[in-house]
Parts: structure tokens; sequence; C-alpha cells
């Protein structure tokens, strides 16, 4: 695993060379808007590092893990979700083909907002 992949549209958007709308950076993480929004609010947080998926993840990993899971309730709170438990969000992290990972750069999405949802 190399830090970064050319080939990589979510390694050329943490460097700049594809616009996004941020939300969020620190030395480990991005965090951007979706570009096709399953919901009011949709972003995906990534490792700045190129981690092809959660299949790829070990215990070395486990701070960097630690983080984005703890980070994503105040983005989302951030971003317009409402208050656990009448709002609330989804966090999901699709993985390999069956289960849905259409990037190959690991992404957590954190989805929510009033309902109806355009998906899920
Ligand atoms: P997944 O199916 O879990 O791999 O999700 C990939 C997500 O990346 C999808 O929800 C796409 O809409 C989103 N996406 C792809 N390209 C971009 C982009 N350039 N900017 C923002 N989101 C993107």
């Amino acid at each position: 695993m190399s830090a970064t992949d050319p080939n990589c549209i979510f390694c050329k958007i943490v460097s700049g060379k594809i616009p996004s709308r941020k939300v969020y950076e620190d030395d480990h993480v991005f965090a951007f808007h979706d570009i096709a929004p399953w919901a009011p609010v949709h972003f995906l947080m990534i490792p700045k590092l190129h981690i092809p998926s959660m299949a790829h993840v070990g215990v070395e990993q486990a701070g960097l893990m630690g983080h984005m899971m703890t980070l994503a309730p105040k983005l989302a709170m951030q971003e317009g979700c409402n208050p656990y438990p009448e709002g609330g969000y989804r966090i999901v992290l699709n993985t390999g083909m069956e289960g849905g990972q259409e990037v190959h750069h690991l992404h957590m999405h954190v989805m929510g907002g009033p309902r109806p949802w355009l998906k899920g």
C-alpha cells in the first residue's frame, strides 16, 4: 500500500487536483460533500493515505479509524444533521464489489437530514 495512488480519484481530491466541496481537513483525514447525495446531508470522510478499503485495515489503523468514527458525529451536526434520537445519521463503509464499493480508496459515508431521502 503506497501513501498515494496517482490514478485514484480520492487521492486527487486530497491533493486538490480534482475540486471538491470541503467539509473538514486535518493531518490525517479529509471530508467533502458527495457529488451525488442520497440525503440532505451526505459527505464522505477519507484517510489522506491511500488505503483501498476496510479489507486493508489492520490494528495499525486503529487510531485512524477511531479518529474517523469519533469525528463523524461532530461533522454530522456541523453539516446540519438533527440531534439524536429524533434526528441522527447513517454511517456506511462500502467494502468490495459485493459491498457496493465503487471508489477504491477507503471512505466513510455520513448521511442524514430530514426524510424522505433520495435513496436509503
Ligand atoms: P462507494 O459506492 O461507496 O464507493 O461511494 C463512492 C461515492 O463517491 C459515491 O457516493 C459517489 O457519488 C462519490 N463520488 C464519486 N466521485 C466524486 C467526486 N468527484 N466528488 C465527490 N463525491 C464523489
